[in-house]
């Protein structure tokens, strides 16, 4: 056992975050029971009671499963930090893949997948229990683990000359490679995003162009209209897996894609899908994607920064149980920041998800501009949570640490407020 103030330190700042994580869990599962005898004010019309209680309960499952997933999270974790076993794997996996620069990349990637295997058996159950139990799941079993494999293969194609590269800068120019490993990463992410639709999307799901008609005319009339560059209108059969529906843009510059889930075409009519629409329009209009990007670049530095930093000491991964020589300290100190910095990221995604809330806000003002009118976009908004089961009445402590999107009823009264 490793237990020493470093990894005290640590497995304190990771047992708040699971203390914190339990707290609002249980704060928002008890406001939403409190609201499960009456549809709120003002959703009668859409929502009936048997439909809203339904939505109760499975957030109510969804909540207490994800309160397992953290204990199970929280629990390896401190392992993996004071057991002394991820120096052992390191180790063996070194001595398998050698201490060439590909050898070094390839021990990282390969303890990530085992990792995550972990997490596998939570996946399987999520898929085909909580969401069976709720009529989501229309994966099959064997659609569940070819979508693992080709996920492996994946992350070990695209994974390992990243890595290799980071690793190379490092070896290469001890003083400043974190900056340069730094605009490496950036410089990978970009790539991603334009060959995401392109290469990676295509594996896991089908996606057919939008096939002419009244719905491809009216996007394109709106995309004219706001003078958006569009590309290619995509269809997905996200229906293959489950029954949830959602639509997004991918790629960037000339290679944005439009996705409408099928499932999202079934349920919507031809207004709401234009609304919706009209709201990803407002992301782009509103520069949100490029202020995501710097966010996550900043972010990225800092990680780049401290990574610099404890390079330079020894006590941090000694700490740990690693006895690195310098030259071969990148990938074990990767290893062990990836799991002690999520201690402290934790207290970031507050601060990250506020601003989420405020592009979606704007980018709903822009489309009711463009729109003239909140009706269609409030009822495809109504649609999307009756369909999806989404819960109507969070805690709003809740809602301030994890929500990426205003609730419904905020994002209603907004659009009326400046109707
Ligand atoms: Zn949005």
């Amino acid at each position: 056992m490793w237990v020493n103030s470093v990894t005290k330190t640590f497995v304190l700042f990771l047992s708040l975050k699971f203390l914190i994580e339990e707290i609002l869990s249980k704060i928002n599962s008890r406001h939403i029971l409190k609201h499960r005898e009456q549809v709120p004010h003002g959703f009668e019309q859409f929502i009936d009671l048997p439909t809203y209680q339904k939505s109760i309960d499975y957030t109510f499952s969804k909540s207490k499963f994800s309160s397992i997933c953290n204990g199970w999270t929280f629990f390896w974790d401190v392992i993996f930090l004071c057991s002394g076993c991820l120096p052992f794997l390191f180790s063996i996996l070194s001595k398998y893949f050698g201490f060439t620069i590909w050898g070094q990349a390839a021990t990282l990637v390969t303890v990530n997948i085992l990792l995550s295997f972990l997490s596998i058996p939570f996946g399987w159950w999520r898929q085909f229990h909580l969401e069976k139990n709720f009529g989501f799941n229309r994966s099959t079993q064997t659609i569940f683990w070819t979508d693992k494999i080709k996920g492996y293969i994946v992350s070990f194609l695209f994974g390992l000359p990243i890595i290799s590269a980071v690793v190379y800068l490092f070896q290469k120019f001890p003083n400043s490679w974190w900056i340069w490993g730094w605009a490496t990463v950036m410089f990978f992410q970009t790539v991603m995003i334009v060959i995401y639709p392109l290469l990676i999307l295509p594996l896991f799901n089908k996606l057919t162009p939008l096939g002419d008609g009244e719905l491809k005319d009216r996007l394109l009339e709106l995309a004219q209209l706001t003078n958006f560059p569009i590309n290619k209108i995509y269809t997905m059969d996200g229906s293959k897996r489950s029954a949830h529906s959602n639509a997004f843009f991918t790629g960037i510059g000339k290679f944005r894609h439009i996705v409408l889930y099928d499932t999202l075409i079934q349920q919507m009519t031809i207004e709401e899908i234009t609304a919706t629409l009209a709201h990803e329009i407002g992301h782009y209009k509103h520069q949100h994607i490029r202020t995501h990007l710097i966010v996550e670049g900043i972010c990225t530095l800092c990680g780049f920064g401290m990574l610099y930093y404890l390079s330079l000491t020894n006590w941090f991964l000694e700490s740990f149980g690693f006895y690195a020589a310098y030259e071969y300290s990148l990938i074990p100190l990767i290893l062990i920041f990836s799991i002690a910095i999520t201690g402290i990221t934790f207290w970031i995604e507050p601060l990250l998800n506020f601003l989420s809330r405020k592009h979606e806000y704007e980018a709903d003002q822009f489309a009711l501009k463009i729109l003239g009118e909140p009706e269609p976009l409030i009822s495809g908004l109504r649609k999307l949570h009756r369909e999806n089961l989404s819960n109507l009445t969070p805690h709003p402590l809740f809602t301030a640490f994890y929500y990426s999107h205003p609730t419904l009823l905020e994002r209603e009264s907004a659009l009326r407020e400046k109707k």
